[in-house]
Protein backbone atom coordinates (compact mmCIF):
# COMPACT_ATOMS: atom_id res chain seq x y z
CA UNK A 1 0.00 0.00 0.00
CA UNK A 2 1.05 3.51 -0.78
CA UNK A 3 -0.26 6.56 0.15
CA UNK A 4 -2.61 8.46 -2.47
CA UNK A 5 -3.23 12.12 -1.54
CA UNK A 6 -3.63 12.94 1.87
CA UNK A 7 -6.21 10.29 3.08
CA UNK A 8 -6.54 7.85 0.32
CA UNK A 9 -4.39 4.65 -0.16
CA UNK A 10 -3.70 2.69 -3.55
CA UNK A 11 -2.58 -0.23 -3.93
CA UNK A 12 0.61 -0.63 -5.79
CA UNK A 13 2.70 -3.13 -7.66
CA UNK A 14 6.26 -3.38 -8.39
CA UNK A 15 6.06 -6.49 -10.41
CA UNK A 16 9.48 -8.73 -10.60
CA UNK A 17 7.79 -11.46 -12.39
CA UNK A 18 4.58 -12.34 -15.05
CA UNK A 19 2.40 -14.00 -12.09
CA UNK A 20 2.87 -11.12 -9.75
CA UNK A 21 1.88 -8.81 -12.46
CA UNK A 22 -1.12 -11.60 -13.25
CA UNK A 23 -1.73 -12.13 -9.77
CA UNK A 24 -2.17 -8.00 -8.83
CA UNK A 25 -4.65 -7.65 -11.18
CA UNK A 26 -6.89 -10.75 -10.66
CA UNK A 27 -6.35 -9.53 -6.87
CA UNK A 28 -7.79 -5.68 -7.78
CA UNK A 29 -10.73 -7.26 -10.29
CA UNK A 30 -11.73 -9.10 -7.73
CA UNK A 31 -11.11 -6.57 -4.69
CA UNK A 32 -13.84 -4.12 -7.12
CA UNK A 33 -16.09 -7.73 -7.74
CA UNK A 34 -14.64 -6.55 -11.32
CA UNK A 35 -16.99 -9.62 -13.02
CA UNK A 36 -15.30 -12.00 -15.62
CA UNK A 37 -16.40 -13.55 -19.01
CA UNK A 38 -15.01 -15.83 -21.55
CA UNK A 39 -15.16 -14.91 -25.02
CA UNK A 40 -17.13 -16.66 -26.68
CA UNK A 41 -15.92 -15.82 -29.80
CA UNK A 42 -11.77 -16.49 -29.03
CA UNK A 43 -12.43 -18.10 -26.19
CA UNK A 44 -10.46 -15.94 -23.38
CA UNK A 45 -11.06 -13.87 -20.21
CA UNK A 46 -12.72 -10.22 -20.60
CA UNK A 47 -13.97 -7.81 -18.05
CA UNK A 48 -17.44 -7.49 -18.29
CA UNK A 49 -18.61 -3.73 -17.66
CA UNK A 50 -22.26 -4.16 -18.56
CA UNK A 51 -24.40 -7.76 -18.45
CA UNK A 52 -25.24 -9.07 -21.10
CA UNK A 53 -21.91 -8.94 -23.02
CA UNK A 54 -20.95 -12.37 -24.51
CA UNK A 55 -17.80 -11.08 -26.55
CA UNK A 56 -14.47 -9.00 -26.14
CA UNK A 57 -12.99 -6.19 -27.61
CA UNK A 58 -10.15 -7.47 -28.70
CA UNK A 59 -8.79 -8.20 -32.58
CA UNK A 60 -10.67 -11.21 -33.59
CA UNK A 61 -7.69 -12.78 -35.42
CA UNK A 62 -7.01 -10.58 -38.69
CA UNK A 63 -10.00 -9.57 -39.35
CA UNK A 64 -9.41 -6.08 -38.20
CA UNK A 65 -13.07 -6.57 -36.69
CA UNK A 66 -13.21 -6.98 -32.54
CA UNK A 67 -15.05 -10.33 -31.32
CA UNK A 68 -18.12 -7.95 -30.35
CA UNK A 69 -18.50 -6.71 -33.96
CA UNK A 70 -18.56 -10.26 -36.15
CA UNK A 71 -19.92 -11.82 -32.50
CA UNK A 72 -23.45 -10.92 -33.71
CA UNK A 73 -22.79 -12.80 -37.17
CA UNK A 74 -20.83 -15.70 -36.11
CA UNK A 75 -24.11 -18.04 -34.21
CA UNK A 76 -25.65 -17.03 -37.08
CA UNK A 77 -23.98 -18.45 -39.62
CA UNK A 78 -23.64 -21.23 -37.84
CA UNK A 79 -27.11 -22.31 -36.86
CA UNK A 80 -28.02 -21.82 -40.80
CA UNK A 81 -25.02 -24.20 -41.33
CA UNK A 82 -26.75 -26.74 -39.12
CA UNK A 83 -30.15 -26.24 -40.33
CA UNK A 84 -32.47 -28.32 -42.44
CA UNK A 85 -33.25 -25.62 -44.57
CA UNK A 86 -29.65 -25.53 -45.26
CA UNK A 87 -29.43 -28.90 -45.89
CA UNK A 88 -32.15 -28.71 -48.16
CA UNK A 89 -30.75 -25.95 -50.23
CA UNK A 90 -27.04 -28.28 -50.31
CA UNK A 91 -29.12 -31.20 -51.97
CA UNK A 92 -31.38 -29.16 -54.71
CA UNK A 93 -27.95 -26.86 -55.62
CA UNK A 94 -26.19 -30.32 -56.29
CA UNK A 95 -29.25 -31.53 -58.34
CA UNK A 96 -29.65 -28.10 -60.42
CA UNK A 97 -26.06 -27.66 -60.61
CA UNK A 98 -25.81 -31.21 -62.92
CA UNK A 99 -29.30 -30.20 -64.91
CA UNK A 100 -26.65 -27.64 -66.67
CA UNK A 101 -24.05 -30.00 -67.86
CA UNK A 102 -27.29 -31.87 -69.07
CA UNK A 103 -27.84 -28.95 -70.66
CA UNK A 104 -31.29 -28.99 -69.40
CA UNK A 105 -30.99 -25.38 -67.90
CA UNK A 106 -28.59 -22.46 -68.69
CA UNK A 107 -26.08 -21.24 -66.36
CA UNK A 108 -28.15 -17.65 -66.22
CA UNK A 109 -31.53 -19.89 -64.91
CA UNK A 110 -29.65 -21.76 -62.62
CA UNK A 111 -28.13 -18.29 -61.19
CA UNK A 112 -31.70 -16.88 -60.91
CA UNK A 113 -32.59 -20.08 -59.24
CA UNK A 114 -30.03 -20.06 -56.59
CA UNK A 115 -30.26 -16.81 -56.07
CA UNK A 116 -33.83 -17.35 -54.98
CA UNK A 117 -33.34 -20.60 -52.91
CA UNK A 118 -30.94 -18.69 -50.74
CA UNK A 119 -33.41 -15.89 -49.97
CA UNK A 120 -36.25 -18.93 -48.90
CA UNK A 121 -33.44 -20.95 -47.16
CA UNK A 122 -32.30 -17.50 -45.26
CA UNK A 123 -36.53 -17.02 -44.80
CA UNK A 124 -36.71 -20.05 -43.73
CA UNK A 125 -35.62 -19.20 -40.10
CA UNK A 126 -38.28 -16.24 -40.37
CA UNK A 127 -41.34 -16.14 -42.34
CA UNK A 128 -41.49 -19.20 -44.48
CA UNK A 129 -41.90 -22.65 -42.79
CA UNK A 130 -39.58 -25.79 -43.57
CA UNK A 131 -42.09 -27.38 -45.73
CA UNK A 132 -43.17 -24.48 -47.64
CA UNK A 133 -39.42 -24.56 -48.19
CA UNK A 134 -39.07 -27.95 -49.10
CA UNK A 135 -42.40 -27.55 -51.57
CA UNK A 136 -40.74 -24.92 -53.24
CA UNK A 137 -37.24 -26.20 -53.83
CA UNK A 138 -39.24 -29.41 -55.68
CA UNK A 139 -40.85 -27.91 -58.24
ZN1 LIG B 1 -12.76 -12.36 -27.87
Amino acid sequence: MEPLGKYDFVETCYPKSVEETVNFFVRAAIARRQPFRLCKSCGRYFAVRHGGVEYCNRQYQDTGKTCREIGSVKPLQKRTADSPAMRLYNTAYKTRFARIRYGKITREEFGQWSTTAREFRDAVVGRMTIDEFETWLKR
